[in-house]
């Protein structure tokens, strides 16, 4: 960014660019740290594992559309969404890859969206297979399904000991056609594998004592991003992965396994620069004051984009390959920066709230640790006044 004299010209010039660059704040997609993230992946899984991308929640809040199509030509075989919607949203965009639909649907409605768009349902209960039996019922189709085991994640899923059973009530309804038994775990990102091994042994039996009774699934699946990276004996025929995608890790010890790149920034703009007096309070609640006179930057970025309100006067953001402190309660559409150290700081200047900038980095996982949350947690929570921007 180079000519910031605060010339109305010049302003007219710095804020008159094309897409999201013009906006007061934005988040930035880096497309070619995904399709690496994604390359790392696929080496480091056997030729046969396939990579399901998984992109629910808008692509844990980078952009459903935009990452689905990167992922996919980056060698992604599938994707993974948690609702009807959010699938529907993917096919409209004329993506036709395999979808995956994580979450559960119980209603003929949602049975018959399905089949439309061509989603892939996960079935966790014998009501739901019947529902799904009874509503595709006249329909000439028969729909792949994907059966979910609950082996310790206490969440969706048959429990894992009546998986034979189950199974083939929905071999024996029609127009259903059992396209992989899963299991997800609950502790995968834990330096103690001893629940994911638990786990693993439960899933190893159930699929065991269905090949017995002669059912043997297409394809078995069990791993998120932390099983894909802690170890290959759960990678099976396909892992689904999520959080590393986005170039973050699930645990610290799982760092050394492959290399990601992180592909969310957060950036915003200064609006105004002023110096203030010792003594004087700084935004709602006076929970700053300047102790000594100082120059103040107001950005143009709050909670109702994302940032959360809980890191008032605990954060800081990147200013020129610097860190700087925020000060004062965040507020809904801005938030204020104690700029002492930048005394030529100008109006219309992008900071880094999440990013890097120089040789100075914020991660989402440096927000998480403040706030006592999950990584996960922090991508999801860029609202959508926030334009997704690619670079
Ligand atoms: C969200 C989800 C994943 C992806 O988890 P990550 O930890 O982000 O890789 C995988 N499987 C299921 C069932 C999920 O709900």
């Amino acid at each position: 960014m180079q000519n910031l004299t605060p010339t109305a010209s010049a302003m007219h010039s710095l804020w008159d660019v094309s897409g999201g660059l013009c906006q007061r704040a934005w988040v930035e997609i880096d497309r070619t740290a995904l399709s690496h993230n994604v390359r790392q992946l696929r080496q480091f899984l056997a030729p046969h594992t396939q990579l399901m991308a998984v992109v629910k929640a808008d692509a844990y809040g980078h952009g459903a559309i935009m990452v689905a199509q990167t992922a996919l030509e980056s060698g992604a075989a599938g994707l993974c969404v948690a609702t009807v919607e959010e699938g529907i949203q993917i096919r409209e965009a004329g993506i036709e890859a395999p979808i995956l639909l994580l979450g559960a649907t119980n209603t003929p409605e949602q049975v018959r969206a399905i089949a439309y768009w061509q989603l892939e349902p996960t079935i966790c209960t014998p009501q739901q297979a019947l529902i799904f039996s009874e509503t595709l019922a006249g329909v000439n189709t028969s729909l792949p399904v994907h059966l979910k085991l609950d082996t310790g994640m206490s969440r969706l899923g048959m429990p894992w000991q009546e998986a034979t059973e189950f199974a083939q009530l929905v071999q024996g309804l029609r127009h259903l056609k059992i396209a992989s038994i899963y299991s997800h775990l609950a502790t995968a990102d834990s330096l103690d594998p001893t629940v994911m091994n638990q786990q693993h042994q439960r899933f190893e039996v159930a699929i065991s004592q269905l090949n017995t009774a002669g059912i043997i699934p297409p394809r078995l699946h069990l791993a998120n991003s932390a099983a894909t990276l802690a170890d290959p004996k759960l990678h099976y025929d396909l892992v689904r992965v999520g959080l590393a995608l986005y170039g973050l890790y699930p645990a610290e010890h799982l760092q050394d396994v492959i290399h990601l790149k992180p592909v969310m920034q957060v950036k915003a703009r200064v609006t105004q620069v002023k110096t203030i007096p010792a003594g004087t309070g700084v935004s709602y609640g006076y929970k700053f004051i300047a102790k000594k006179q100082m120059r103040l930057a107001v950005v143009g970025i709050g909670y109702a984009d994302g940032i959360p309100r809980l890191l008032s006067n605990k954060m800081t953001v990147l200013i020129r390959g610097q860190k700087v402190q925020q000060i004062g309660a965040i507020t809904m559409d801005q938030l204020m920066l104690d700029v002492s150290e930048i005394p030529d700081l100008q109006t219309g200047e992008v900071i880094t709230l999440i990013g890097k900038d120089g040789d100075v980095e914020i991660s989402a996982d440096d927000w998480a640790n403040s706030l006592g949350t999950i990584s996960w947690e922090i991508l999801c929570s860029f609202k959508h006044r926030l334009p997704r921007v690619a670079v």
